[in-house]
């Protein structure tokens, strides 16, 4: 891996936020686009969010990519674009929990800092036999302490790497591969013969859904009417097509109309509907119903405050939008490509 292959600290510091809640494979492609875009620190704090934004667009958790950035300026302005290799220095920046501080500051500068990820706390919990709740904030503790205990203060970068890889690659969440394990001959699960049973993590509730309605709202010239997100909250500074939950005995054009009247200001006649998209994120689902809507009266406003754009198809590439959104872009450029498919 690239950031295995670095002492650039900001390299590794974006390569562990990328990683949080993705997979290797997925995050690669992104983190090597955005280094092409933002080499070093100081390009990444001369840089526009929006633009920060669209090189992150696809890789989801977006707070990732604000906090970072907002950070990568403080680092700028603060510590002369050094990163700081003092802990709570490093700690107090926007977006840096206990795990990306024990991370960056032992692999890029060999701080005395143990990691405790998901894949540490699967290797633990198993090795040590460890029952507890897993998510409980006292076995959390019990846990960092052990890894604090083990953790090699020579190489404590390699040895967080190590126990990381392990629980990647070796002690998987299903059927660990415990006869090529190296710790197998200390590890309680494996003596139990039933490695699975480890970590005791209680089920999750079943994942809430909603339907989404959108308006794909276009003007005599083909421009398309788009909205900024708020900043803070989910998918925030991303823009998108207006629109939101449909209320309960709502209709989805009605959903689509009333959401549109809310949000802009404008009446608007909906069309046709489009192809509706499915899309998960970690805690609901969502199906999103796109409508082609006319204006019929008003002229667009904010009472929110969220910034608002005619755009047209060709500049929608210059703008983030959430996966689901892009999705219905490349819809609405399919259905340009290919009129004769749709029309009527
Ligand atoms: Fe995990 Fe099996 Fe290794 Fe134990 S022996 S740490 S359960 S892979």
């Amino acid at each position: 891996m690239p950031w295995r292959e670095t002492d650039d600290s900001y390299r590794i510091w974006l390569s562990e936020v990328m990683l949080q809640q993705t997979r290797v494979d997925q995050a690669l492609p992104y983190y090597l686009r955005f280094l092409d875009a933002f080499p070093t620190l100081p390009d990444l704090a001369a840089a526009d969010l929006d633009d920060v934004l669209v090189k992150w667009e696809g890789l989801g958790y977006y707070s990732r990519a604000r906090n970072f950035y907002r950070a990568v300026q403080q680092v700028a302005e603060q510590y002369d674009g050094h990163v700081p290799s003092d802990y709570d220095a490093f700690r107090a920046l926007p977006g840096v929990g206990p795990y990306t501080a024990a991370a960056v500051l032992s692999i890029a500068f060999g701080g005395p800092y143990a990691v405790l990820d998901g894949n540490v706390i699967r290797v633990l919990t198993r090795v040590f036999g460890v029952e507890d709740n897993a998510k409980k904030t006292s076995t959390l503790r019990r846990l960092q302490a052990t890894a604090d205990a083990l953790l090699d203060t020579e190489q404590p970068g390699r040895f967080n790497e190590a126990m990381m890889e392990l629980g990647a690659t070796v002690c998987t969440p299903r059927s660990p591969a415990c006869p090529a394990c190296p710790v197998r001959t200390v590890c309680t699960a494996f003596a139990e013969g039933d490695p699975e049973h480890y970590p005791n993590v209680p089920k999750k509730k079943p994942t809430p859904h909603f339907d989404i309605a959108v308006a794909v709202i276009s003007d005599a010239d083909g421009r398309m009417l788009i909205q900024q997100r708020p900043e803070d909250g989910l998918l925030g500074g991303l823009w998108e097509f207006p629109g939101g939950k449909r209320e309960a005995d709502e209709s989805l054009e009605a959903a689509c109309a009333r959401e549109v009247r809310e949000e802009l200001g404008l009446n608007v006649d909906v069309g046709a509907g489009f192809a509706p998209i499915k899309h998960a994120y970690s805690h609901f689902r969502i199906t999103l119903y796109a409508f082609a809507c006319t204006v019929v009266s008003g002229t667009p406003h904010s009472d929110a405050g969220r910034p608002f754009r005619w755009v047209t198809p060709d500049e929608l590439d210059g703008y983030a939008f959430p996966r689901a959104n892009r999705r219905l872009i490349e819809q609405l450029a399919h259905r340009a490509q290919n009129p004769s498919l749709f029309d009527g």
